[in-house]
């Protein structure tokens, strides 16, 4: 009572849409010969992978990987978590990651390095959104949607405490 969360909108869904266009039309330039395994970080990504892919009219495979850095709520707890899933063999595979936000950029760090151990061909990153100014390690964002800043959003795949996922518009979540 008296906290109750306010949404301000911050993205539209055509800007999201425009994005994903770009950022597809990128990847079919680099990756139309090259077979690419896409690796999306559930559960925030769901909806960013879903519609860049639809517009990645060439052969590619898919998986999904469960990691977090957030317990709960809006802060991140710094401390990398992935679920134990299996992976198909990434040696000699070109292997392209999907983030649905890259913040301290600690989720992706931990998840480069343990897929660059795998002996990929190649590995780079996609995220649809970059809060650069929470950054705490250098990251390479191969494709790079949209600059956020330093406010938790929701919307488009990302949750607070699981819930928003549903809206196609990405808001700031104001307590
Ligand atoms: P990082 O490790 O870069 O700090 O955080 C990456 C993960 O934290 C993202 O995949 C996402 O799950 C979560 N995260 C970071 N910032 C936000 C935000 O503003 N909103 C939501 N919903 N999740 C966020």
């Amino acid at each position: 009572m008296g906290s109750e969360a306010k949404l301000r909108k911050l993205i539209p869904s055509e800007q999201i849409a425009a994005t994903v266009s770009r950022l597809a039309a990128e990847i079919r330039h680099d990756y139309h010969d090259k077979n690419p395994l896409l690796i999306a970080v559930l559960k925030g990504s769901f909806m960013f992978l879903a519609d860049l892919v639809r517009q990645l009219d060439l052969p590619l495979e898919i998986e999904f990987v469960r990691i977090s850095s957030y317990g709960g709520g809006t802060e991140s707890s710094g401390a990398v978590r992935m679920a134990p899933g299996a992976l198909p063999k990434l040696k000699g595979r070109h292997v392209l990651v999907v983030e649905d936000i890259i913040d301290t950029g600690l989720t992706a760090a931990f998840l480069l390095d343990y897929l660059g151990r795998k002996k990929p061909a190649s590995l780079k990153l996609c995220s649809l959104t970059d809060k650069a100014d929470r950054r705490r390690i250098i990251i390479n964002i191969g494709y790079r949607g949209l600059a956020v800043p330093d406010k938790f959003i929701v919307g488009y795949g990302l949750d607070c405490d699981e819930k928003y996922r549903n809206l196609p518009d990405i808001y700031v979540l104001e307590q």
